[in-house]
């Protein structure tokens, strides 16, 4: 959600997507098809053309830090991406970059080691994905090319299937926006003794420099590099500038990351191939396939999500022995348009169409498949826009924000009945987006306060994208009586689960305009399990 949705959400000014049509799936899947992608072998590990084979740089090229992901009980993804200087300055030609994992920091017992080629292709990234690793077991990382030395990142692998889990500590984190704060909230997350850290969207923002600030409520810490993201060059350089960023490298150098987009990684408020501005399909698709493209290059994401044009697979479950298991949702790439819009309004007929959905009918599937087949204690929905009904107006009807699930209930009603009829243990929806900290209790209708709860529902803040209406979200807790906590402060959810309990902290940071502010723990919630609705500890 960015301030223009902010200002919907207390104005009620009609969206300009509600002229529009739906989107025009021939277009896809043709662009979908077009030939020329690159190979799915390249960043790991068969060369395209010669590379280069004793390369100098001007300065270090891994600028942008290294990062770990999706771990599994056997093996990790490892990332970096050349580039001596934030936006680029490499030679268009393929190189060989050596990576080793060890058992140690000084990297005295290296257990792995292989050379992977950074591809012009893919903007010089690498995704090598290790197996043969232990599970739960921490490994050190590092890369190196042309006599040039990485810094050395830590990562953990995933306990053993089936394995019985005392403890899983991780942090929840979205919407960091460069202009609107110090990623201090990264620098804690970095601090903290956590098994991975799950990210879920909005990792950088495709605004032009300032764009927010005019009319200026305050000045940019910082300002965004170049215009409104459009073309690959454009996300390539965003995510390098954000990636510059010492306290988000310092967070992905400690701990794996598991990664889902929301909106703005592409644009805000699309859906599928539906831009917010009705930029022609065609225009937009190619746009999406550049901001997808970028996406992969500089998240620690499998070569199996290379996207092909503007399609990428994202949705992925990851299992944590008995403990936990996260299916992490995409619910932009596949959404049918906004049913009434993407303002905040009373809901129209439309919005009742069973075939309005959030995740695409094949992702839900896989959903509630993956849910009936779990066998784990706490069961993660983890994904983007608020689940809970948000009621903005104290009269009747109900007037809600149509781009969260608030605009597609028909598709979030089936997932919480299914949650509630077939006995999913212990579920529980992880949610960004709306840039302030909530704790919901989720129900298949949320007209009837003594409904059963069906799931829990926790909502990380902004690590530091603006949330000016703060305290006026806040007034909503007065007749949304599912909602047990809110809380406009930016930083982010602490999370550790035990067989027994999940304990969730918000984390907030006291001040996002001044370097390293101090960052305290706001309020504190259980879920005990067996017994869905947090409780504040
Ligand atoms: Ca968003
Ligand atoms: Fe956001």
């Amino acid at each position: 959600m960015d301030r223009a949705r902010f200002e919907h959400l207390l104005t009620r000014r009609a969206s300009r997507r509600q002229v529009l049509g739906v989107g025009s799936a021939a277009a896809l899947a043709a662009v979908v098809s077009l030939p020329g992608r690159p190979s799915r072998v390249l960043g790991q590990g068969t060369p395209a053309a010669s590379p280069v084979a004793s390369p100098t740089f001007g300065a270090n090229p891994f600028a942008l830090g290294v990062a770990s992901g999706d771990p599994l009980p056997n093996g990790v993804v490892l990332w970096t991406r050349l580039a001596p200087s934030p936006l680029g300055g490499m030679d268009p030609v393929p190189y060989d970059v050596r990576w080793e994992v060890a058992r140690d920091e000084a990297f005295a017992e290296v257990v792995q080691t292989g050379v992977a080629v950074a591809a012009p292709t893919l903007g010089h990234s690498v995704h090598v994905d290790v197996t043969g690793l232990d599970p739960a077991s921490v490994y050190h990382y590092r890369f190196l090319v042309g006599g040039e030395e990485s810094p050395v990142g830590r990562t953990r692998t995933a306990p053993a299937a089936g394995a019985a889990v005392d403890r899983l500590r991780f942090a929840l984190a979205s919407c960091s926006h460069w202009e609107h704060g110090y990623f201090t909230a990264y620098r804690d997350i970095a601090a903290q003794d956590l098994d991975l850290v799950l990210h879920v969207g909005d990792y950088l923002y495709e605004y032009p420099a300032g764009e927010q600030f005019r009319p200026s409520r305050y000045d940019p810490v910082r300002e965004h590099a170049g215009g409104e993201n459009r073309t690959l060059a454009d996300y390539r350089n965003r995510h390098a500038q954000y990636k510059s960023d010492p306290d988000l490298q310092a967070a992905h150098a400690e701990f794996a990351w598991v990664t889902a987009w929301d909106d703005h990684e592409t644009e805000n408020n699309y859906a599928a191939a539906i831009s917010e501005d009705s930029e022609p399909t065609d225009a937009f698709l190619a746009r999406r396939a550049a901001a997808y493209q970028a996406y992969y290059e500089h998240m620690p994401l499998r070569p199996s999500s290379m996207p092909i044009g503007p399609a990428l697979q994202l949705y992925r479950r990851l299992t944590f022995g008995t403990l936990a298991e996260f299916s992490v949702l995409d619910g932009r790439q596949y959404r049918t348009d906004q049913p009434c819009g993407d303002g905040v309004g009373v809901r129209c007929p439309a919005a009742l169409d069973p075939n309005a959905t959030m995740t695409g009918p094949d992702q839900e599937r896989w959903l509630l498949q993956g849910l009936d087949a779990s066998a784990a204690i706490w069961n993660v929905l983890a994904q983007q826009t608020m689940m809970a009904q948000l009621d903005t107006d104290p009269g009747a009807p109900v007037e809600v924000p149509l781009d969260q699930w608030d605009g597609y209930p028909a598709a979030r009603n089936r997932i919480l009945a299914h949650l509630a009829s077939r006995g999913i243990a212990n579920p529980v929806v992880l949610t960004g987006d709306i840039h302030s900290a909530w704790v919901n209790d989720l129900k298949t209708d949320f007209a009837d306060p003594d409904s059963a709860v069906v799931a829990t529902e926790l909502v990380c803040s902004s690590v530091t994208a603006d949330n000016p209406f703060a305290p006026a979200l806040g007034l909503l807790r007065g007749f949304n009586p599912h909602i047990r906590f809110y809380d406009g402060t930016h930083g982010y959810t602490f999370c550790e689960l035990t067989p027994d309990a999940w304990r969730a902290d918000f984390r907030g940071v006291t001040d996002v305009t001044v370097e390293g502010a101090p960052v305290e723990t706001v309020a504190s919630f259980v879920i005990e399990a067996g017994s869905p609705g947090a409780r504040e500890a």
